[in-house]
């Protein structure tokens, strides 16, 4: 369990004000100068040392992935930090709420991140339906550079850094980060084939790393009570706090900062009052936002809520976006809406995902009312795997892995519901 002392979002629900002087009460900015007078790489290898993985979902190495960016820019090229406020992933909802209520986390966060990468300038990208929360963040940027805080010689470090707010128009495949990079330099949003990857060649073609707001808004608090406190919280490889966000049906849906690894049901009880109508009532959780394979009740019950826990479930966490379906949830109806929706979304450019996404939505619109062959469940498991690793964004895999997770825990559902329907059909015959 997480102790108080040890949230850093400790404005979560805006019971304070956003604004810079409640921030600093708060400790945001609290010698941010001297933070970062410590040195480009000694904030590198403490966050490293850290343990923080992205928390957008891929939950790759975010002191890692610092690392990769040239330490010293070539002229004409400098560096960028682009941060993913693209928040669009169905049942993810907390970057959302940091900006609402605790932008100068971020703001700070993105000094410090920008200038252990040797960036010149971070670009937050925003989702285009966040409009309240884009006027926020505009307004504590603005208060951020009134205080000296962005700009020419920041927070008086002797370091000259830009940030920007970069309004998206609504494009869920904006929020893949190459996409994004395309999105920000006015072009059409398709993701870029890679190699090369963003650190080579990102925006405008200089050397960019992408990270999310939650992980870029937790770095100054790392580095103000050090690497070993943060890895001290969660598992082993899976270490520090998370924003969980508990949608569905459970009595208290919120958004809440938990140790990484905390059980599932220690989450939703203590947090969220409990699953609708008890636990024998729990059906199946998508655990980390909709593009991550559900799991039955029984596996996830008593399961570690970190990247590794739930990979071995044949799950992932993603973006800690905890999905619950209680048992009268249609499950087949319910993964059938999440295929319509990449099916929409895919941006169009490669074969599989085109083609596939529409396909197998089709097909289980088809499952949904039972008005399909058997051999068809296995033909759609097909169709998933040559989708799946065979496109040049994670969009496929997004559409493929949640059928994938229906069929390999819900196929006599599904079954139940063909044979029902030729029973039907031939009573109607007879
Ligand atoms: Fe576009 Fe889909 Fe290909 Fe990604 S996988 S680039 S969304 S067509």
């Amino acid at each position: 369990m997480l102790a108080d002392k040890d949230r850093i979002f400790t404005n979560l629900y805006g019971y304070q004000s956003w604004e810079l002087k409640a921030a600093e009460k708060r400790g945001d900015w609290d010698d941010t100068r001297g933070l970062m007078a410590r040195g480009q790489d000694a904030i590198i290898e403490e966050i490293k040392a850290s343990g923080l993985r992205g928390r957008g979902g891929a939950g790759f190495p975010t002191g890692m992935k610092w690392s990769f960016m040239p330490k010293e820019p070539k002229p004409g090229k400098p560096n960028f930090l682009v941060i993913n406020a693209d928040e669009s992933e169905p049942g993810s909802c907390k970057d959302r709420e940091i900006i609402r209520h605790d932008p100068h986390k971020l703001i700070e966060g993105a000094l410090i991140a920008g200038y252990a990468m040797r960036a010149r300038a971070g670009y937050i990208y925003i989702r285009g339906e966040f409009i309240q929360e884009a006027w926020r963040l505009e307004a504590a940027v603005q208060e951020a550079y009134d205080a000296g805080l962005l700009g020419k010689n920041a927070a008086k470090s002797g370091y000259d850094f830009d940030l920007f707010v970069h309004r998206g128009a609504g494009a869920y495949i904006c929020g893949e980060e190459t996409a994004m990079l395309e999105s920000l330099e006015g072009k059409k949003g398709q993701p870029r084939l890679k190699p090369p990857f963003p650190a080579g060649a990102g925006l405008y073609g200089c050397p960019t790393t992408v990270n999310n707001v939650e992980s870029i808004a937790v770095v100054p608090t790392i580095l103000r009570r050090g690497a070993s406190w943060f890895a001290g919280i969660g598992r082993e490889k899976n270490e520090g706090t998370k924003l969980f966000q508990i949608s569905g049906h459970v009595n208290r849906p919120c958004v809440v900062e938990d140790a990484m690894g905390v059980p599932f049901r220690e989450l939703i009880d203590r947090h969220a009052g409990g699953i609708r109508g008890g636990w024998d009532n729990l059906l199946a959780v998508i655990p980390g936002g909709s593009s991550v394979p559900l799991v039955p009740a029984a596996q996830i019950i008593d399961a570690p809520m970190d990247f590794d826990g739930l990979k071995d479930l044949g799950s992932g966490l993603g973006t800690a976006a905890v999905i619950v379906m209680d048992k009268s949830t249609d499950v087949v109806k319910a993964i059938s809406r999440i295929s319509y929706f990449y099916k929409h979304e895919s941006c169009g450019q490669c074969t599989p995902c085109r083609e596939g996404t529409g396909w197998m939505w089709r097909v289980m619109e088809r499952l949904v009312t039972g008005d399909a062959e058997i051999h068809e469940i296995d033909a759609l498991w097909d169709v998933t795997k040559q989708v799946e690793g065979h496109t040049i964004c994670a969009l496929g895999d997004a559409a493929a892995w949640p059928i994938q997770g229906l069929i390999r825990h819900f196929r006599p559902e599904i079954e139940r519901r063909i044979e029902e329907r030729r029973g039907r059909t031939l009573e109607a015959a007879e």
